[in-house]
């Protein structure tokens, strides 16, 4: 069986883009939905990375219970202010952590 050398990432749960998340939340230690440093965690699912030929597969956490809209906040407007990508309403990153500032919102009312 061929290996295939295509860059592929599997779809995370809640639509979250594997590629997009960085080191520290691929490896258990901020929430993989607003990137705040995790204290409680709950289990999201797993994403599969593949770098080259290896294919790893890492647990994603998440704050516990929810994410607060104060943590989603900060994580967006934080990311937003060191991102090109945001400048020009092309990230995908950006969108997500807006995303879930939306939902934290919702949930809170
Ligand atoms: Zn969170
Ligand atoms: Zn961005």
């Amino acid at each position: 069986m061929k290996r295939s050398e295509l860059v592929t990432a599997a779809p995370g749960p809640a639509g979250i883009d594997p590629a997009a998340l960085t080191r520290e939340q691929l490896l258990g230690w901020r929430c993989a939905l607003c990137g705040t440093l995790l204290t409680g965690d709950r289990p999201l699912g797993t994403v599969t990375v593949s770098q080259g030929p290896t294919l790893t597969t890492y647990p994603l956490w998440a704050c516990d219970p929810n994410c607060t809209t104060e943590h989603a906040w900060r994580a967006a407007i934080g990311h937003a202010a060191g991102c090109e990508a945001c400048r020009t309403g092309e990230c995908a990153t950006g969108q997500r952590l807006l995303d879930a500032y939306s939902t934290a919102f919702r949930g809170e009312r």
